[in-house]
């Protein structure tokens, strides 16, 4: 009698598919973007910024000191009062209107420098990153000819000069959500890319340059954190938004108090992606694949934190482990990689550290297999179990490719273990059932919930954060607000 033998696993091998970085050209050395014009910066300072997956330089920037941010900032004044803030709608519709035309244009040498300055997969930076920031532009070039209709009884005026602080985990599109509704409004910017992503919005320059975009109108000044502090505390901006660290938030908060600087924050989180019972379990799977390994974790409103059902934990748990097994991680140039490189040194000192302290708090970890490049910054996909509320892991937003599991048995719990955070932007709910679906939103207090679905991006919807997540929407009709006067009509 012949034996019967289990069948061996299904795999997959894969060729190496790397993006050509032919398309991409860069320069030696980067200046500051003020009045249209490049200029070297007055501080006289200037920084390297490093291909995560490499760790080798790309680029020098400029660091723009305290003389530099003030040029910028009278640039975008001039350009406002002269012109810009009293520009038709429609007219201004037409600038934004090119510059998304342009960026779909040059979109492959976009996710190519996107993907080589900040690590991300070449599919991420190609599918979602850029035809998410030409969309913003397209939607809210929709927007600038209509705003008098936009909120009733109201007349829309703009602000001023935005000063505008942006992160390193989707430095185009954070870009393009900060800079189109800003436009769109009539105010001009001076926005100030992060110190380890510059290199796309520094390309973006010349596509405003092709879009005949007036000089001022938008000024790129890089640098680091103590930039970003000059930016945000001068005295001639009138509106600030950032986007980063719960942190930084916080200070700019404190300090803006009482200077009649309006303010949005856009902050860390801690997503609850809850999995009830009678889910489609393989479909969650996907969605929790997606909700915490996407970006390497680098996202603000990542499913870090998985609430799945006691009855069907370990069923769940095994199928998501084997999903695990499959991911690929390595070179973010590589189309088949799923989880490229981490962002920087810093940000993998900084897992590493929250990741140790999981074991030490007795949480079981669980890592696949894979082998991590020898060069450069990776970090592997990472699951705790057995996570209590009060671990670190399950409190800190880790910003990085690690999820935490926890288990509830009833919605009651499921809601009170998913509230249980400092943080309020995001959160997930898995279910058949809709009249759940319903009763689970209007109990989570997160900005956005995401119904069987997770991480779904569009411009028409607004995004932003409860608690200590920050304040101000983004994105859609709602997204204009926070650039405009609204007076009685
Ligand atoms: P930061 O908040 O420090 O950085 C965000 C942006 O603010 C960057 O452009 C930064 O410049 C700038 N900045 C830093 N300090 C100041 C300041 N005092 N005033 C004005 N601007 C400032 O985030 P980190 O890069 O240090 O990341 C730390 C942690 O923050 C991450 O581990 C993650 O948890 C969280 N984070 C959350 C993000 C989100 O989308 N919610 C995005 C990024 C980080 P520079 O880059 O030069 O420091």
């Amino acid at each position: 009698m012949t034996e019967l033998t289990e069948p061996a696993p299904f795999t997959l091998e894969y060729a190496p598919s790397k993006e050509s970085t032919a398309v991409v050209s860069l320069r030696d050395e980067y200046g500051l973007w003020i009045g249209g014009e490049w200029v070297e910066p007055r501080s006289g300072n200037t920084f390297p910024t490093i291909n995560p997956a490499t760790e080798d330089q790309l680029a020098v920037v400029a660091e723009a000191g305290e003389e530099d941010v003030d040029l910028a900032v009278t640039a975008a004044r001039k350009a406002y009062d002269g012109g810009w803030r009293d520009l038709p709608g429609r007219e201004r519709a037409k600038y934004l209107y090119r510059i998304a035309r342009l960026l779909q244009e040059r979109s492959r040498e976009f996710a190519v420098l996107e993907t080589l300055d900040g690590g991300k997969p070449i599919k991420e930076s190609r599918d979602v990153d850029l035809p998410l920031a030409a969309a913003h532009f397209f939607h809210y070039a929709g927007w600038a000819d209509k705003l008098d209709y936009a909120f009733a009884g109201r007349r829309a005026r703009p602000i001023g000069v935005a000063g505008q602080v942006i992160p390193w985990n989707f430095p185009m599109l954070m870009a393009a959500w900060k800079l189109a509704p800003a436009l769109a409004t009539g105010n001009t910017v001076v926005l100030k890319p992060a110190e380890t992503t510059p290199l796309t919005a520094l390309l973006l320059a010349s596509v405003l340059e092709d879009a005949d975009l007036p000089p001022g109108v938008v000024n790129i000044v890089t640098g680091a954190g103590a930039t970003g502090a000059v930016l945000v505390g001068h005295p001639g901006v009138d509106k600030v938004a950032f986007t980063g660290s719960t942190d930084v938030g916080k200070r700019i908060q404190t300090e803006l108090a009482g200077t009649g600087k309006r303010l949005t924050l856009e902050l860390g989180g801690k997503a609850a992606n809850i999995v009830f019972e009678d889910a489609a379990l393989d479909q969650a799977v996907e969605g929790v694949v997606n909700g915490i390994w996407f970006n390497q974790g680098h996202v603000c409103c990542a499913g870090s934190r998985l609430l799945v059902q006691e009855t069907v934990a370990d069923h769940f748990l095994d199928r998501l482990r084997s999903r695990l097994d499959t991911l690929r991680v390595g070179d973010p140039l590589d189309k088949n990689t799923d989880v490229g490189a981490i962002n920087s040194q810093k940000q993998l000192d900084k897992i590493r550290e929250l990741v140790a302290s999981g074991v030490d708090e007795g949480a079981e970890i669980y890592q696949p297999a894979c082998v991590l490049p020898d060069k450069g910054w990776f970090h592997a996909p990472t699951i705790f179990t057995g996570v209590s509320a009060s671990h670190r892991i399950a409190r800190e937003e880790i910003f990085g490719p690690v999820l935490s599991v926890l288990t509830f048995r009833t919605p009651d719990e499921a809601v009170e273990k998913a509230n249980n955070t400092p943080y309020g932007l995001s959160a997930g709910v898995w279910t058949e059932k809709g009249s759940r679906i319903l009763w689970m939103a209007e109990r989570l207090r997160a900005g956005v919930v995401w119904a069987n679905t997770f991480n779904q991006f569009d411009p028409t919807s607004p995004f932003g954060g409860y608690k200590e997540s920050g304040f101000g929407r983004e994105g859609g009709r709602h997204g204009l607000a926070p650039y405009l006067e609204l007076e009685p009509v």
